[in-house]
C-alpha cells in the first residue's frame, strides 16, 4: 500500500528546525502525548501549555506550562521559549497564532485553519465555497429559522451547534417539522446549521499532510465505525474501491492547499453508493482514526506532524501491515481496573494508555492497535483483546492493586 506524494512549485521556505529544537504544543490530551513520544525518540524537546496540571501530555514533555489559553501574557512567554508553535486540539482563541506571528515563531497550520475547523457553519460554508460535495445545510440562528428550514430542507436532518462540537456533542436528530422547539431547546438555543441526514454506507476519513513546501501525502481512507456518536474502531485499509480514495484524495488537497495548511488534517467524509463522497467534518491535527499509524505505516502521523511543523520534508505513508485500532473508553472501568493481564496475553496487541487519573464513561483513556496480514484477521484479534479486558471479573483489580472481589 503506497499512497503519492505530490510537490507543488513553492520556492521559498525557511530552514528545517532540527532535533535538538523545542516545539511548543498548545493543548495537553493524548494527541499532544502521541507527538511528544514521537518527537522525544526523534531528540526534539515539547513544552505543553494547557489550563490542566499533570496532564497526558504533561507527563511525557520537557516542560509543562499550566496557565489560561486567555491569559496573553502567559502565552506570549511560552511562545517565546520554544523554537515553533502547534495545537493537539482546534478550540485554542485566535490570539495565540497572533501572538506567535507578532514574535516571529511560527505557528502550524495558521490561525485561518483553526478558525475554519472550529466553527461547523464556517468549515461547511468553506466546503461549499471550494466546490467540494457537503451535505444540503441550512444557517440556523433562531426558532423561527428552524421552524422554516424544516419546512423547506430536507427531514429528517440534523441540528448541529456551530461552535464546540465534537464525538457527537450539541447535536440532535429531527424527525419531524414539530420537534422544531424541543431541538432548539436541546442544543441551547444557540447558532446552529440543520443538516439533511446522509443515507451512507459506511464512515471514512482520511488523515493527510502537507509541508511548507507545499507538498502533499494521505495515508489512504480509514474506515471509522462508531457507537453512541463515539470513534469505536477504525479499520486500515478501508474496504472501498479505488475510486473513493483518489477523490478523498483530491478533495483531501484542495482543503489543505485553499486553507494554505501546514501539518496533519484529517478529513472525515460519509461514503454513499456509488462511490458519492461528502465531507463531514476536518480536524488539522492528527485524528483519532489515524493513531493506527503509529504500529502499521513507515511514518506515524505524529512523526507528520512534527515534520510538518518543523519544515522537515514529509515521511512516508506507505502502510507496512493492514491495521486496526479500537478504542478504551472510561467505561471499561465500570467494574474496576480492566485485566491488563488478559490483555497482555495477546501478542500483537499494542496498548496504548493515555495516563488519564480519572475514568469516567465516554472519556478516552487509551486504544489498542493490532496489525495482521489483513484487516479481517486484525478486527476480530482487536475485538478479541478488548473484550479480554472486562471478560473475567476476578483477574480486575481495584486502584490500589488488589484483587477485586467477584460480583
Ligand atoms: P459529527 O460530530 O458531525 O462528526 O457527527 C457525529 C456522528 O453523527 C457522525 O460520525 C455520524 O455518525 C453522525 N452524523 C453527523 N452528521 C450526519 C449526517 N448529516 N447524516 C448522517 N449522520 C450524521
Amino acid at each position: 500500500m503506497t499512497h503519492p506524494t505530490t510537490q507543488s512549485p513553492i520556492t521559498h521556505h525557511p530552514s528545517p528546525l532540527l532535533p535538538g529544537s523545542t516545539v511548543g504544543v498548545f493543548g495537553s490530551g493524548q494527541l499532544g502525548r502521541m507527538l511528544a513520544l514521537a518527537a522525544r525518540r526523534m531528540g526534539y524537546h515539547i513544552a505543553v501549555f494547557s489550563p490542566d496540571a499533570d496532564s497526558p501530555t504533561g507527563q511525557v514533555a520537557d516542560r509543562e506550562v499550566v496557565a489560561d489559553y486567555m491569559d496573553a501574557d502567559a502565552v506570549r512567554a511560552f511562545v517565546r521559549s520554544v523554537d515553533a508553535v502547534t495545537y493537539e486540539f482546534e478550540n485554542v482563541p485566535a490570539h495565540v497564532a497572533m501572538i506567535a506571528a507578532e514574535e516571529g515563531v511560527p505557528a502550524r497550520p495558521r490561525g485561518r485553519v483553526l478558525r475554519t475547523a472550529q466553527n461547523r457553519l464556517r468549515e461547511k460554508t468553506f466546503f461549499a465555497e471550494a466546490g467540494l460535495p457537503v451535505a444540503s445545510f441550512v444557517p440556523i440562528r433562531s426558532l423561527a429559522d428552524l421552524s422554516a428550514a424544516l419546512e423547506t430542507i430536507c427531514v429528517p436532518a440534523i441540528l448541529k451547534t456551530a461552535a464546540f462540537g465534537y464525538d457527537g456533542k450539541g447535536q440532535v436528530r429531527i424527525a419531524h417539522p414539530s420537534q422544531a422547539a424541543d431541538a432548539w431547546r436541546a442544543i441551547g438555543e444557540q447558532e446552529a446549521i440543520l443538516e439533511c441526514v446522509v443515507d451512507f454506507e459506511k464512515e471514512v476519513s482520511m488523515v493527510a499532510a502537507r509541508g511548507v513546501d507545499g507538498s502533499f501525502v494521505h495515508y489512504g481512507l480509514i474506515e471509522n465505525r462508531h457507537a453512541n456518536h463515539i470513534l469505536d474502531v477504525s479499520i486500515a485499509p478501508a474496504a472501498v474501491d479505488k475510486i473513493a480514495e483518489v477523490h478523498a484524495a483530491r478533495f483531501a488537497k484542495i482543503v489543505m492547499e485553499k486553507l494554505d495548511a501546514v501539518g496533519v488534517l484529517c478529513v472525515e467524509f460519509f461514503l454513499c453508493k456509488e462511490n458519492r463522497l461528502f465531507l463531514n467534518e476536518i480536524a488539522p491535527r492528527p485524528h483519532n482514526s489515524g493513531h493506527l499509524t503509529i504500529e502499521a505505516a513507515v511514518t506515524s502521523q505524529f512523526e507528520q506532524q512534527l515534520r510538518a511543523v518543523c519544515g522537515l520534508p514529509l515521511g512516508s505513508t506507505e502502510f507496512v501491515r493492514p491495521a486496526v485500532m479500537v478504542n478504551l473508553l472510561g467505561d471499561l472501568w465500570a467494574d474496576g481496573k480492566p485485566n491488563w493481564a488478559a490483555l497482555a496475553a495477546f501478542p500483537t496487541a499494542k496498548l496504548h494508555l493515555y495516563g488519564k487519573a480519572e475514568a469516567r464513561p465516554g472519556r478516552k483513556m487509551g486504544h489498542i492497535t493490532v496489525t495482521a496480514a489483513t484487516a479481517d484477521a486484525a478486527l476480530s484479534t482487536a475485538l478479541a483483546a478488548r473484550a479480554a479486558l472486562t471478560a473475567d471479573d476476578r483477574q480486575r483489580t481495584t486502584d490500589d492493586g488488589r484483587p477485586k472481589a467477584a460480583r
